[in-house]
């Protein structure tokens, strides 16, 4: 793959945001708009479990700004503690075409809706104004079905003023509104993803304020099966664990990104607030074998 990144290497990236192909609030051609609007000259999209606005986000692109297309993951690890965990997986630049990737995703889709109707259905049955099957109906073919879209039919009912308040209050674990997932065990979506062509990255991988992280010993014991590298500067890392990330990182050579993780209006966090070295942009596109999957000017 042809490195396309510009020697003078000044070029604000954002490796890590979300669109309306699952929780964001900016349609993936809205997206590409607010980057190039925000001085960025990478963006990557990186919708959870899916890719399904990679076709809207290319076609929009700005001059100018690249495009790095990419997924984020959701999966279950070791804790290092005797339990399991949920984790984040950054996938860059691979061949969604391929066979491993196309069964994931299109068990993980099947699974979201199921999860999001069961929840809905648990609602409309104590008497809130929410229909399962509109829910579902109104959710575009290839979005990854979750709570955020619960929670705006809960804010268009009148129910819940915003979303945030729609998680607080009846969308959180401990409610009984919830169903958990089930989730790909993090070294068989490492796998899928190399055996794609593509470069994986863990996200926001030390960020205690988002729940139970991994200890230090399974991230190492991750990169021994193929982990790429770490995203550090996230705005839910702390110092002290953006400091341990770059520790392990040194001594373990790994690709290391900075990235907003952007929600649009669901989150307060700006397009660019963190950023990647285009040296490791470039690492990734070097390392990925996918496809031609990088565009942009
Ligand atoms: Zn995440
Ligand atoms: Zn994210």
């Amino acid at each position: 793959m042809t490195c396309v990144i510009g020697k003078t290497g000044r070029v604000r990236i954002d490796l890590h945001c979300h669109s309306t192909a699952s929780d964001g609030t900016d349609s993936p051609a809205d997206l590409v708009a607010a980057a190039a609007a925000a001085g960025l000259g990478a963006l990557a999209i990186t919708d959870h479990d899916t890719t399904a606005g990679w076709a809207e986000a290319a076609a929009a692109l700005p001059p100018g700004l690249r495009l790095v297309r990419g997924a984020e993951l959701t999966c279950v690890a070791e804790d290092g503690r005797g339990g399991t965990c949920t984790i984040h997986l950054l996938a860059y630049l691979f061949d969604p075409q391929a066979q491993a990737v196309v069964d994931e995703y299109a068990r993980t889709r099947a699974e979201r809706r199921t999860r999001l109707r069961t929840m809905a259905g648990r609602m409309a049955a104590d008497g809130y104004p929410v229909d399962p099957d509109a829910l579902l109906a109104d959710l575009p073919p290839d979005a990854s079905a979750g709570r955020p879209h619960l929670a705006q039919a809960l804010v268009r009912a009148g129910v819940v003023e915003s979303v945030t308040e729609a998680f607080t209050k009846l969308l959180h674990g401990r409610n009984g509104y919830y169903v958990p997932s089930r989730k790909t065990p993090v070294r068989d979506a490492i796998a899928m993803v190399r055996a794609a062509g593509g470069v994986t990255v863990l996200a926001h991988g030390f960020a205690h304020r988002r729940g139970p992280v991994i200890t230090a010993e399974v991230l190492v014991d991750l990169v021994g099966g193929g982990l790429d590298g770490v995203e550090i500067d996230h705005p839910d890392h702390d110092p002290d664990a953006r400091a341990r990330l770059r520790a392990i990182a040194a001594e373990h050579d790994l690709i290391v990104t900075g990235s907003s993780d952007y929600h649009g209006t669901n989150k307060t966090v700006r397009l660019g607030a963190e950023t990647t070295d285009p040296g490791m942009l470039a690492a990734i596109v070097d390392r990925a074998t996918g496809a031609d999957l990088l565009v942009g000017a």
